[in-house]
């Protein structure tokens, strides 16, 4: 399955800049998870993924970038809908097996000292 978002988006580069900050080490995409997650740190079992708010359809509500599609909407309804549909799949898949997993959200990587409290509260501190 293809997957549309590119890699190595900015909001990725973020979390992984300040995930390597705070001391932990991590693979990138791994190729042999569900949906390749974005960061993986095998030793403490646990999973960082970075989610684009349009295109993984983070809540209206919550979220003060992510915008419906102006044209196209039926098209775009049904693709946005496979990706939400998928990252519950993966996240449940990966879960299963025994991996914690935590999704930073793009809008949450613009502010600096939220995303730091939520990676720490997450991951631990490393020592
Ligand atoms: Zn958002």
């Amino acid at each position: 399955m293809r997957r549309i978002r590119s890699k190595d988006t900015a909001p990725e580069i973020i979390v992984r800049r300040l995930v390597f900050a705070m001391g932990f080490r991590y693979r990138l995409h791994q190729r042999d998870l569900p949906g390749r997650p974005d960061i993986v740190l095998a030793r403490h079992r646990k999973i960082v993924l970075v989610h684009g708010c349009f295109w993984h359809q983070h809540a209206r509500k919550a979220c003060p970038i992510a915008r419906a599609p102006k044209s196209n909407q039926g098209y775009w309804r049904a693709k946005l809908a496979g990706n939400v549909a998928r990252d519950e799949s993966n996240a449940r898949l990966l879960r299963a097996a025994g991996w914690k997993v935590l999704t930073v959200w793009e809008c949450e990587t613009r502010s600096p000292a939220r995303l730091f409290a939520r990676l720490t509260r997450f991951l631990g501190r490393h020592n």
